[in-house]
C-alpha cells in the first residue's frame, strides 16, 4: 500500500502498489507545477477527503482537470473531466512528489 498526502494532510490518496513507471512531463503547466505522474485505474486509487477540499483547475480544452488542496495548494491529481463532452481515457493520475 502506497500512502501519500498533500502538505497539510487534508488530502490524502491510497494506491494498493508501487508504480513502475513515472512520468516527468514537460508541457506547459506541469513544468511550471513540478510534478511527476503515475497512471492509475480509477478503481486502484482511493482518494479521502472531505467535500470541497479540493479545488479543480481546467485549460485548453478542458478535458483533463488538476486537483489541488485548497488549503495548503499542492496539486494532488489529474483526472478526466466529468463535464467535458471529450472522450478520453478514464485514469487517475497521481503527483509522485506528494511523499
Ligand atoms: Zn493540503
Amino acid at each position: 500500500m502506497i500512502e501519500s498526502s498533500c502538505h497539510c494532510g487534508t488530502v490524502k490518496l491510497e494506491i494498493p502498489f508501487a508504480p513502475e513507471e513515472v512520468t516527468d512531463c514537460n508541457c506547459s503547466i506541469c513544468r511550471r507545477y513540478g510534478v511527476l505522474w503515475v497512471y492509475y485505474a480509477p478503481s486502484h486509487v482511493r482518494i479521502i477527503a472531505t467535500e470541497g477540499a479540493t479545488a479543480a483547475y481546467r485549460w485548453g480544452d478542458k478535458s483533463l482537470e488538476f486537483h489541488r488542496c485548497q488549503n495548503c495548494g499542492c496539486v494532488t491529481l489529474k483526472a478526466r473531466s466529468l463535464t467535458s463532452g471529450r472522450k478520453i481515457r478514464d485514469r487517475i493520475v497521481r503527483n509522485h512528489r506528494l511523499h
